[in-house]
This record gives structure tokens, sequence and C-alpha cells, in this order.
């Protein structure tokens, strides 16, 4: 069993109106040993739909450590955060990840030259193909420009947000990306990052996790070895999402051991 789940978020997050306490209740009566809260910062997120993705850091990391004295005896409650990564907010992620004793940090692409692939003018002038690319190329250029973080969150995201008009003249595929995500892969491992197997893949009706299968097992042909596990809930009924189909599938590929980060180190458990 995935003793933790290392992605959730609560209603810190914009997107969440989960109390972290029925998050850390509904873990504790799935069995879970540990949990690490990843709420949402994205730096200069552009104004859409009301959401800012912001919330008060010292609040955030003063209710953590309320909670984790008060769930001391059930379960091992970790500090964490999903940061938005952008190129220009390497100054802005630095002061932040030196300010606060966070145990773990996932740096995901949530934007793409000021735009979330989530709403539809993302793709109003790009074909669906270029709207990929330049969402696997954000990888590559906030590895290079962004050192602040563990992981890299759920790298195929984009692949959520492929308008439905083009479903019958465009299917994704891996391979039609290879060589790109060899150099997203390549990158983030050169750069000393993870990458994390994010469940909710699964809910979003894949029948893969984020990043997908063959994305994985590149990650692993490469050299890839650190991985993390998370479902993505921002509800309780979300936490551990399909999290029983992961050891097998990781096995399968080659991977013996997963990581969940503790005071920015990963501690390895095995799968
Ligand atoms: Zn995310
Ligand atoms: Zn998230």
């Amino acid at each position: 069993m995935i003793i933790a789940d290392c992605h959730l978020h609560s209603d810190f997050s914009s997107d969440s109106e989960a109390p972290m306490e029925q998050m850390i209740e509904k873990a504790i009566a799935l069995g879970l040993k540990k949990i690490c809260l990843t709420d949402h910062i994205d730096y200069d997120y552009p104004p859409r739909g009301g959401y800012d993705f912001m919330f008060d850091i010292d609040e955030y990391i003063n209710k953590l450590n309320e909670l984790k004295k008060r769930y001391q005896n059930q379960i091992m409650i970790l500090t964490g955060i999903e940061l938005g990564l952008q190129p220009h907010l390497n100054d802005q992620i630095n002061s932040l990840v030196n300010a606060y004793p966070f145990d773990f940090i996932i740096g995901s692409s949530h934007i793409v030259d000021h735009l979330d692939p989530y709403f539809p003018e993302y793709w109003m002038d790009k074909s669906p193909e270029e709207g990929i690319r330049k969402y696997y190329q954000t990888i590559i250029d906030n590895c290079k420009a962004i050192d602040g973080f563990h992981v890299y969150g759920h790298i195929d995201y984009i692949i959520r947000y492929i308008p439905k008009k083009y479903e019958a003249s465009f299917q994704y595929s891996y391979y039609d990306f290879k060589e790109q995500l060899d150099h997203v892969l390549k990158t983030i491992i050169d750069s000393g990052k993870g990458i994390e197997v994010n469940t909710s893949g699964y809910k979003y009706g894949f029948s893969h996790p984020h990043p997908e299968t063959k994305i994985l097992k590149r990650y692993r042909e490469l050299g890839g070895e650190l991985i993390t596990i998370g479902s993505d809930a921002h509800k309780p009924e979300h936490l551990c999402y399909d999290f029983e189909l992961v050891p097998e599938l990781l096995k399968e590929l080659g991977f013996r051991y997963y990581a969940i980060f503790h005071q920015g180190k990963p501690i390895y458990e095995k799968l």
C-alpha cells in the first residue's frame, strides 16, 4: 500500500472548498501514515474566473503546525506547496522557499504565455499541436530558470484541455511529441529534480495517471528514478484516487521505490 498522498489541496487553494481537517480525517480513515498538503501559489496568475491562487503563507504554516500537533498520534502531516512556475518568477520563488520550512515543493506549469490552457482563450490562436508543444517547452524553460522545487507536477496536464472541437481532426499521441518529451525529461533529470505520478489522470477519464505510462517508462529508461505519488485531490473523496493501480504499474516500468519528502529530502519507500 502507498503510505502517503503527496499532492493535496485544501481551502487555502482558490479552487478548493475543503477544510484541511476534512482532508486529514479522510486520510486517517484511509489508513495513510503521512500526507503532504500542497496548496496552490501561482504568482502572476492572469486574472480570470475569480481565481488568484494566492494565500497567506504565515496563516497556512501556522494552521498546519496546529494540525500536526492535533493529529500527531494518528498521522504525520507534512508541509508542502504547489508552485505555478513561470521563467520570470525565479527571485520571487527563491524568496518564498527560503523563508519557510517546506518539506516538499511541487513545481508545475499552469501558465503558458500568460494563459492557463484550462481556459479556451489559450487555444484560440494555436493548433492543438502548437498548444501542446508550447506547454512542454515551458517545462524546459522553467527547469532552466528556476531551482526552488523538488518534483515537476503533472507533466502532461495539457492533454486534459485539448478542445473537443478537434476530436475528429486531432488525436494526441505520445509518439508525435517523443523527441520534445525526451528533452523535457532529460532537462528535469539534469536539473536534479524528480517527477510526480499524479493520479488525477484517472479521474479525468484517462486510462493512466499524469504523466501517461509511456512518459513514465521513458523517464525510467533515461535514468530517472525520483518519483512521488499524489492524487491532486481538491476534496476528501478524491484522496488516494486509484492509488491501488500505481504500485503494479510502476513496478512493471522498472521502478522499485517512490519518495516522500521530509525537510526537502526524499525518504524512499518500497513499492
Ligand atoms: Zn497543478
Ligand atoms: Zn494540484
